[in-house]
């Protein structure tokens, strides 16, 4: 134990869980690469304006989860808490926009930092993989994300993820909406801090987790019900061509992103084995946020996945993942002089692309054994003095205990021909 641990909200990954985790930002990525989205990597603090505006000032994000400093110099910066905001500003600088064809599709994986009240599956410091694609607006590219996370998914084995789905209609239809369930909302018994979101942000009271609030929606009007024909329109071909390629989904006419720019698709992602943060990913269209960050228009779609969170649900459902092999081959020397003779094979081992160990630290045979059972190796590779003036070393199956003599110079291309 040192003087120090891990801030609150936040845990160190380590072996083994962290190859799990490994493999579950490897497996939401594959289907992004195969689907065009590039890699993108924006720093871990921006300037704090960029967030307030394009997260939105009315949010809890903004409001009360941001982590913010001011430099030496003056500047305000925060660490990023989501990002989405990051990536448009990376595109729009770089006028990857102007560059070539429209949409241009990113996807990242990074850290988020988020000042929160920490629970299991809510954390300060946690892990997304997100994709966005800018600058289009097609039915078939909202389409498109959700179903690559949907298959991102079901790669990892995760049965129980649902998918819940809506549309927050556009600047066509949601002004009136907005000003309707506004004045709905004014004649409930509600809080002070609610009143005052009702104000700002009322689509998002419809969010509210509380059952008392809840209670009182009963008969809010919704959104679903005042689509314009375009939304609905452009709605039911997202529908359609998920239901076309096997994706199931829940109309939620609750679900929201209660910011003015965020339009039309809206959807998260729940698995009901996590408890209270259920959500293992979300996101939606957002035609309007370029223009709130200084753009041109750009309408785009994306979504960010919970890493951690999703790493819980696979330890829920019981699934374990396979995950790359760790040590294959472990080497034990007998006395001093084979020391060296057995590591320069295992450079040569590592060098021929097998994963290979070695006994350090020069203790006892008995300890190295013990070590080399425990890497997890198929074989160990045993030689001393005399093995080596032979010109051999022992090869032992770790598993059914068999040993056999292999000369020197043949181990590398006998361990290649039988783990490679
Ligand atoms: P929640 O409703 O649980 O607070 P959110 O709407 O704030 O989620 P998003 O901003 O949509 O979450 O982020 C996308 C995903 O990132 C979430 O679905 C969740 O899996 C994950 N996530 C968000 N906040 C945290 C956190 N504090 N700790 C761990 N994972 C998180
Ligand atoms: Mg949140």
């Amino acid at each position: 134990m040192s003087t120090f641990s891990a801030p609150k909200g936040t845990y160190d990954l380590l072996p083994p869980d962290s190859a799990t985790v490994l493999a579950v930002r490897e497996a939401l990525a594959a289907p992004l690469r195969r689907a065009g989205y590039g890699y993108v990597e924006t720093p871990g603090f921006e300037h704090v304006e960029l967030f307030s505006r394009g997260v939105g000032e009315s949010t809890d994000i903004v409001t009360k989860e941001m982590y913010t400093l001011t430099t030496k110099g003056g500047s305000q910066l925060a660490l990023r808490p989501e990002g989405t905001a990051s990536v448009l500003r990376a595109a729009l600088q770089a006028n990857l926009h102007r560059a070539g064809g429209l949409p241009v599709k990113l996807w990242y994986s990074g850290s988020y930092y988020r000042y929160e009240r920490p629970q299991a599956g809510r954390y300060r410091h946690f892990s997304q993989v997100g994709a966005e694609a800018l600058g289009t607006e097609d039915p078939a590219l909202d389409a498109e994300l959700i179903i690559l996370a949907a298959d991102a998914y079901r790669s990892l084995g995760l049965g129980g993820v649902r998918l819940l789905l809506n549309s927050l209609g556009d600047r066509e239809c949601r002004p009136a909406y907005r000003a309707s369930l506004q004045e709905f909302l004014r004649g409930l018994d509600l809080d002070e801090e609610t009143r005052a979101r009702i104000e700002i942000n009322p689509l998002r009271v419809l969010d509210d987790k509380r059952q008392d609030v809840q209670r009182q929606l009963v008969g809010a009007p919704m959104m679903r019900d005042h689509l314009c024909e375009a939304c609905k329109e452009y709605h039911e071909r997202v529908r359609e061509l998920l239901t076309a390629a096997g994706v199931a989904f829940t109309d939620d006419e609750r679900l929201v992103r209660g910011l003015d720019y965020y339009t039309r698709t809206t959807f998260e992602f729940v698995h009901d084995g996590l408890g209270a943060q259920s959500a293992v990913g979300g996101g939606g269209r957002y035609d309007g946020l370029s223009e709130m960050i200084g753009g041109p228009p750009l309408p785009s779609v994306g979504w960010a996945l919970g890493v951690d969170r999703i790493v819980l649900a696979l330890r829920a459902e019981g699934v374990e993942l396979p995950l790359p092999a760790n040590t294959q081959v472990f080497a034990v020397p007998l006395g001093e002089e084979a020391r060296s003779e057995l590591f320069a094979l295992v450079t040569e081992l590592r060098r021929s692309g097998l994963a290979a160990d070695f006994a350090y630290g020069g203790r006892g045979v008995k300890a190295a054994m013990k070590a080399a059972n425990r890497s997890g190796a198929r074989f160990a590779v045993v030689a001393g003095e005399r093995d080596l003036a032979e010109g051999v070393v022992q090869l032992k199956d770790l598993e059914s205990g068999d040993q056999e003599p292999v000369t020197r110079d043949g181990i590398a291309a006998e361990l290649v021909r039988r783990l490679g």
